[in-house]
């Protein structure tokens, strides 16, 4: 439990600045369980909180864990360069509470991409260390062979890496899909691994980071939402 004053709160979420969020609150912008707010200095306990601002309903979050669906051509850098950068995905909220992707995927990767404005969090997700498998579908050029399966499976050299790379997973969905699931995160390791093995990757998706699905949160291509609780733990 912990109360904070209106414009902490604001600023807090990512509103703006205090003197900004002191404005609003002055101007009427904000109410609390239908009443229009109007001193900055009221204490208000922050936790199940949510308050009205610029007509929307908002609730308070200490910190942030979504998930996005991501679309192709989005790039996941803070500093997009060719294309778009995924924040522009989010409401900008997000971008001044300095939320950011959790690990990277190449701006025409589509599918599973955590975000999150908790420093600890994004590390502990980010670590070699904690070995959580990540679920790719691969769209390939070439035919999926039971030799490629068999490459990937009992590891491929890539020219960076001191010892070969295995797949944990490997199986055919299609004539040309397959199933890949990793354990490390490795730039573009799953396109430089199918090359490493003789085929090439024509479009990539991931589908689950440890055993959360993106089947089981519903999210269109460019949708995103929160992560509960529950959803959180499934992240291992
Ligand atoms: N592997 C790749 O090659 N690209 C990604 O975006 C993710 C994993």
């Amino acid at each position: 439990m912990s109360k904070l004053s209106l414009d902490r709160i604001l600023q807090s979420q990512g509103f703006g600045t205090r003197k900004y969020c002191r404005e609003l609150i002055d101007d009427g912008e904000v109410s609390i369980a239908g009443e229009v707010m109007t001193n900055y200095k009221t204490t208000v306990e922050t936790e199940g909180l949510s308050f009205r601002i610029f007509d929307e309903d908002w609730q308070y979050h200490e910190y942030v864990y979504i998930a996005l669906n991501k679309p192709a051509n989005f790039e996941c850098s803070r500093k997009p360069s060719h294309h778009p950068g995924v924040l522009t995905l989010l409401p900008e909220q997000f971008s001044w509470r300095d939320v950011q992707p959790v690990g990277r995927l190449d701006h025409d990767t589509t599918g599973m991409l955590l975000m999150s404005d908790d420093g600890p969090f994004i590390h502990a997700q980010s670590s070699p260390k904690r070995h959580i498998p990540k679920v790719y579908v691969a769209t390939t050029a070439e035919p999926v062979s039971e030799e490629l399966i068999q490459k990937l499976m009992s590891g491929v050299q890539l020219h960076d890496e001191p010892a070969p790379l295995a797949a944990q997973v490997c199986r055919q969905l299609g004539e040309n899909e397959l199933e890949i699931v990793l354990e490390q995160g490795k730039y573009h390791q799953v396109k430089r691994m199918l090359a490493a093995a003789g085929n090439h990757c024509a479009a990539l998706r991931r589908t689950a980071i440890g055993q959360l699905t993106l089947e089981s949160l519903g999210l269109e291509e460019g949708e995103w939402c929160y992560l509960g609780a529950e959803q959180m733990a499934l992240l291992v």
